[in-house]
């Protein structure tokens, strides 16, 4: 037993001598500081490469391959004992109807009158799934949500040549980033003021409709303060300037913009934003249904490159360094969007 204590006194000194020789630590031992230090990599391509993988064919909304990156996301959410949102689960399932496919001009509809009309005729329709997990906040009466899409466009069997749209960047990067960002909420090993609501939204590419199903049956609805977007956090725009990305947030919160900013420098990330206040910010991805019910919205995106919506969005084209550095800032905003006053 000696011996042993004996090893670990020398083991303590060993660790105190080595802590005397590193350089001062230029970022305090924060909770935010635990969380940006949980973000990585190697969870990153993890992510991203299984979910953009050829078997999963594209992770079409509805599609087998949509299911399975869908089962894929709630394994995650388990492995890490994130609480499901609502009582029976994770999954927040829902139905969409689209007038028979001959009919042109028609789109996708989850909206219950919608969906009684397409009914009385000849139509499609798509069993869809939202996830959603929480962790409670110790005022339960603000919600903050963050949210990204999982599916994707699937395939075209009759493409010559590659088949797949695989969607590494659109936006299993975005994905890859609501999963790393709730692990980083629970590395601070703090309970956020807000409660915070972690969605993976299903049906985007064909017309934002798990997030508008979400607007539409939430009952706390109104109690949303803030909703943080990803869609498409992984390429170059421009390749002379792999740090760009865009910063979109709502104008009138001018502290959105100064966040990142400071941000930037005080974790030394490696971006070079393109900080975008917007009026009314109702276009683009899912950020479009909360900002129409005036919630305020951030979205990251690192803008169009020649395999947007194409078979050539494959995991080993994204710029992981910027994904993972997005994805911090991103964790560092949504902290604040759960615990600051705006
Ligand atoms: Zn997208």
């Amino acid at each position: 037993m000696k011996k042993y204590l004996f090893l670990a006194a020398l083991m303590l000194i060993g660790a105190a001598n080595l802590n005397a020789a590193s350089p001062k630590k230029k970022v305090k031992e924060t909770p935010e500081a635990k969380g940006v230090a949980s973000i990585n990599r190697a969870t990153a391509e993890a992510h991203v490469d299984f979910l953009a993988c050829d078997e999963l064919e594209g992770r079409e909304a509805g599609w087998k391959g949509g299911r399975i990156a869908g089962n894929y996301i709630i394994s995650c959410l388990k492995q890490m004992g994130l609480q499901p949102l609502f009582e029976d689960g994770y999954v927040q399932p829902f139905e969409a109807c689209h007038a028979e496919r001959q009919k042109r001009g028609q789109r996708w509809q989850v909206h219950p009158d919608s969906i009684a009309n397409l009914k009385k005729g000849v139509h499609q329709s798509l069993d869809l799934r939202n996830i959603l997990c929480k962790i409670e906040g110790k005022n339960p009466n603000e919600i903050v949500i963050i949210g990204a899409h999982y599916d994707h466009l699937g395939y075209d069997p009759m493409l010559k040549g590659d088949q797949i749209y695989n969607g590494a960047d659109d936006n299993a990067s975005g994905v890859q980033a609501v999963l790393q960002v709730a692990r980083a909420f629970l590395a601070t090993g703090e309970q956020p003021e807000r409660t915070t609501i972690f969605a993976f939204w299903d049906g985007e590419e064909k017309g934002l409709l798990g997030s508008k199903y979400f607007a539409q049956v939430y009952p706390e609805i109104g109690k949303v303060k803030g909703y943080l977007n990803y869609d498409m956090i992984g390429r170059n725009n421009n390749e002379a300037n792999p740090k760009h990305f865009v910063y979109f947030y709502t104008a009138a919160y001018q502290m959105f913009g100064d966040w990142l900013k400071n941000d930037i420098v005080t974790y030394g990330l490696e971006l070079d934003p393109n900080y975008r206040p917007w009026d009314n910010p109702v276009g683009g991805s899912d950020n479009g249904t909360f900002a129409k019910l005036g919630i305020p919205i951030i979205w990251y995106h690192t803008d169009a490159h020649p395999d947007y919506h194409m078979p050539g969005d494959h995991s080993e084209r994204c710029n992981w360094p910027k994904m993972v550095d997005i994805t911090k800032a991103s964790f560092l905003a949504f902290w604040k969007l759960a615990n600051e006053k705006y």
